[in-house]
């Protein structure tokens, strides 16, 4: 009933992802009009901190305009070419580079998608094309982790830990296992140090592989830190653990940096910040800010080496996209690296990660709050009883705070029990503690609510 046909508009018409549609149909949309810095405004001119950087991505904020210029130099120039069958263009070219410069040593060879979920797919074909090549086609499953987040299509959303991804999809479709989510304070057993709890699950890995067979598995992926799964930060040693293992069995490793990467969790790449070197890295998000759809798999020579052996012998690696390194997109996201790296984002990141990490820590003993987390600029307040019971029903409670930091103009993200904060990185000072002090407020009124309804 609302006098803007927009709303009218989208509810006859739309189909939203991630949404309930019948609930959508009486709600209506929020409709985004306009970004300025840190900040977005819906139609009815309302102010909100985007402090989940519109889904973990938009590095340089909402009102970059070098970036609409390069994408507008580069419409101008050669708008649309592909990179099949020994074409190329110079957007496609310099990234390529640049992010061979940018990832960890010995990462050398990059394949551009429009997605992360698309990328993960290209990444378990790249496994499997590659284990073909070398006469070994039952090397074939991956091992990923309860509660990660890969993507969304048939082979990425296998991938994907989490029962919404899976349930009424018929789901996973391609041979895959997953493994413990490792985050100490929520799957910790009783009286378990945080050194036993990585050693159970690394031995959990190892169990897995052989009784399962090394010869039959072909890749191991995780993000470094989980988004979408509910912010985990892993135990210490879990990765470097990981990774041995992984290289004992001859087990590609993926480190999936959609979110981590480019300076998130206050380092470079989030496998830099827990000290092991993946063969394969996938980037997204942040790569363009998202102002274009662009993700980028990035392979070390051994993995480069094998497909293109294979090629040799086959004529052809028989995949790609019409889009695979579109140079708009490309050219957006090298005018988007330049700018994180002049306005040394990365390390504004890594300045002010105290800033909101001890800022949302002094939540950490509210009534609704079980724990509190995260590294850099990515964090997570999951809620809890006393110790780590949910509210029930279960997952009700991070939506309810959602919507009270959204009237408090704050925008982050429910994801189960937890809710997500991942501001863009050119956040200032200022920002931060905004996000904080509405944050407060949010939980103030969520307490009240809580009271009232006889939860705590
Ligand atoms: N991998 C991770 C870690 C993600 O967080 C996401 C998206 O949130 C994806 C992959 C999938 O990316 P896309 O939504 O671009 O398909």
């Amino acid at each position: 009933t609302r006098p803007n046909s927009l709303h009218a508009a989208d509810i006859a018409h739309s189909m939203h992802p991630y949404t309930n549609m019948r609930l959508h149909e009486e709600k209506g949309p929020m409709i985004m009009t306009h970004g300025d810095g840190a900040r977005v405004y819906d139609s009815e001119g309302k102010e909100y901190i985007e402090a989940l950087a519109g889904l973990w991505s938009v590095a340089v904020g909402f009102s970059e305009t070098r970036l609409a210029d390069a994408a507008y130099e580069q419409l101008k120039k050669l708008p649309y070419y592909h990179t099949f069958a020994h074409k190329s263009h110079e957007p496609s070219i310099r990234l390529a580079e640049k992010l061979v410069e940018m990832t960890p040593e010995g990462l050398n060879r990059v394949f551009f998608t429009n997605s992360g979920s698309e990328a993960n797919d290209t990444v378990v074909k790249m496994a499997w094309f590659l284990n073909n090549g070398l006469g070994r086609p039952e090397k074939k499953k991956f091992l990923a982790r309860t509660k990660g987040y890969h993507g969304i299509t048939i082979a990425s959303g296998s991938l994907t830990g989490l029962a919404g991804n899976h349930t009424d999809f018929d789901l996973p479709a391609i041979p895959v296992t997953h493994l413990t989510t490792p985050s100490y304070w929520r799957y910790s057993n009783e009286g378990e140090t945080e050194a036993e709890f990585t050693a159970r699950l690394l031995k959990e890995l190892e169990d897995t592989i052989i009784s399962e067979g090394p010869e039959t598995i072909a890749g191991f992926i995780g993000e470094p830190v989980m988004g979408a799964g509910g912010v985990m930060t892993p135990p210490e040693g879990y990765w470097p653990g990981v990774a041995e293992i992984c290289a004992k069995y001859d087990i590609l490793l993926v480190a999936d940096e959609v979110i981590n990467g480019f300076g998130r969790t206050g380092a470079r790449w989030g496998c830099e910040k827990y000290g092991f070197t993946p063969d394969i890295l996938v980037t997204s998000k942040q790569l363009t800010s998202s102002y274009m759809p662009l993700a980028a798999i990035v392979v070390n020579d051994k993995v480069y080496n094998a497909i293109a052996d294979n090629t040799a012998k086959l004529g052809t690696f028989g995949h790609g996209f019409t889009g695979s390194g579109h140079p708009v997109a490309c050219a957006v996201g090298l005018e988007n690296l330049a700018i994180i790296e002049e306005q040394d984002l990365m390390g504004n990141a890594e300045r002010l990660a105290p800033l909101l990490q001890d800022g949302l820590r002094q939540f950490a003993d509210h009534p609704l709050v079980g724990e509190v987390r995260g590294t850099g600029l990515i964090a997570g307040v999951e809620f809890a009883k006393d110790g780590r019971e949910s509210f029930t029903p279960a997952g009700s409670m991070a939506p309810k705070v959602v919507a009270f930091c959204a009237e408090e103009g704050l925008i982050v993200r429910a994801v189960y029990e937890t809710v997500a904060f991942c501001p863009p990185l050119i956040v200032t000072e200022e920002d931060i503690t905004e996000i904080v002090a509405r944050f407060g407020r949010a939980l103030d009124k969520a307490l009240d609510w809580a009271k009232a309804e006889g939860l705590v």
